[in-house]
């Protein structure tokens, strides 16, 4: 021991050297692992820790979710963005028809713009026979297609006023009225209701991607369809009004000379004739007199309904007076006009009336005028007058007949 002291001693300088040359060896190899440390972390902790790979690569299927569903929503807003823009023309062309058929395609047309469905069904509420019938895509009622208040999603929609969304307790009532067990691809359905009176449902099959806003979209067309239908439904009933004879069902005065002019015009320009027959009911106060005025009246639909069923489409039939009637024969030569009005007094002589026995010939009859524009008169006021003088003559000749005017039979008139 003591010689390891003596040499320790007697080197000390050596010593010192070794040292001190140890301890710079020891700080340089230091140094480079940090420095070597410092730019492999990164593989070192991969290297330590396997989870981490693991959660980049869910991180990085987030972010592809994230990115497809950015571009599900742009085309969402550009599909949203498409129909709001097309929905003031929508509107507009709603409120100024009274078209039936046109609006309810234009409805079916914005629920197919907005929802990616198959199925998209309109029901129209029939208020007497407390039913919801199915509009084809053309506008018609199918009466075979429909359900009553709560059946179904229809009738359910219908009855509480409310979107319905096909829910667990739903399976079973999906039926369709009238035919057993048939399951309707409807997933939801709006009711098309106007200050709580129900004038229809809305209703569309399973969407495809739904956005979850598809129930508030179709009850947003079910509101804007609910305006159009009860105007449309408000205004032709006043149209009609304002048209139709409510007795007879037949147009008014009123609404054949608005008819008569139009059909004039188009005659002058495409040079046709037009005919008119003008008739009156024979002997119809002694009618009255002998079975009543509410018999009278049951004559005059009777008769209105046989002169119209009989009338060609292109025809108007008009009651013209209490128990006077008119009909326009556009493109009508006035003798081809005369064998029609023939036919219709031989229809009305041969038909058998209530209480026809009582009248004074034994029947009930008809005595009518024909005349023609433009070849009998210069206006169609004039050609009616000439018609109405036929008619008389008619009279005077005995009644059940009809005249056509005839310039040298009626100088007189034409005198005038
Ligand atoms: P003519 O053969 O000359 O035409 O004789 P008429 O009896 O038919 O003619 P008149 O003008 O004397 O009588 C017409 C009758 O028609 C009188 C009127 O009470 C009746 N009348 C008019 N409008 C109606 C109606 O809406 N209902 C009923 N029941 N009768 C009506
Ligand atoms: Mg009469
Ligand atoms: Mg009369």
């Amino acid at each position: 021991m003591q010689g390891w002291w003596i040499f320790i001693m007697e080197n000390m300088q050596a010593v010192i050297k070794i040292l001190i040359f140890m301890a710079a060896a020891v700080g340089v190899i230091s140094v480079m692992m940090y420095i070597v440390g410092l730019f492999r972390e990164p593989e070192t902790e991969v290297k330590e820790n396997p989870g981490t790979l693991r959660e980049i690569s869910r991180r990085d299927q987030q972010i592809r979710t994230l990115q497809s569903e950015v571009q599900r929503l742009n085309e969402l807003n550009s599909s949203y963005l498409v129909f709001m823009l097309n929905i003031p023309t929508a509107v507009m062309h709603l409120n100024t028809t009274l078209d039936f058929d046109k609006i309810t395609a234009t409805i079916i047309r914005l629920v197919r713009d907005i929802i990616a469905t198959d199925t998209v069904e309109l029901y129209i509420f029939d208020k007497e026979g407390e039913l919801l019938k199915r509009v084809s895509p053309d506008g018609k009622v199918e009466d075979h297609v429909a359900y009553a208040l709560g059946e179904g999603l229809i009738g359910r929609a219908g009855q509480h006023r409310m979107l319905r969304i096909k829910g667990r307790g739903d399976e079973g009532y999906n039926r369709k009225k009238g035919s057993e067990h048939v399951e309707t691809p409807l997933y939801m359905a709006a009711p098309i209701h106007f200050s709580n009176r129900l004038l229809g449902v809305i209703g569309a099959g399973e969407v495809r991607n739904p956005s979850g806003n598809e129930g508030s979209l179709l009850k947003m067309i079910a509101d804007i369809a609910s305006v159009a239908l009860f105007n449309q439904k408000f205004l032709s009933g006043a149209k009609k009004e304002a048209e139709v004879d409510p007795l007879t069902g037949l147009y008014n005065r009123r609404y054949f000379f608005h008819m008569v002019q139009k059909f004039v015009e188009k005659a002058i320009l495409e040079d046709i004739a037009i005919s008119i027959f003008l008739f009156d009911i024979d002997n119809f106060k002694h009618y009255n007199d002998t079975n009543g005025h509410a018999e009278g009246d049951q004559l005059l639909k009777e008769l209105s309904d046989l002169v119209s069923k009989f009338t060609r489409k292109t025809s108007v039939v008009a009651r013209y007076g209490g128990e006077e009637f008119i009909v326009m024969l556009p493109e009508i030569s006035k003798e081809e006009a005369f064998v029609y009005a023939e036919r219709v007094r031989e229809l009305i002589a041969s038909h058998p009336f209530a209480n026809r026995e009582k009248q004074p010939l034994g029947l009930v009859s008809i005595s009518g005028g024909v005349a023609s524009f433009p070849a009998d008169g210069r206006s169609i006021h004039e050609v009616i007058q000439l018609a109405d003088a036929a008619l008389y003559q008619a009279k005077r000749e005995g009644r059940n007949r009809v005249l056509m005017h005839k310039p040298f039979l009626f100088s007189d008139d034409i005198s005038d």
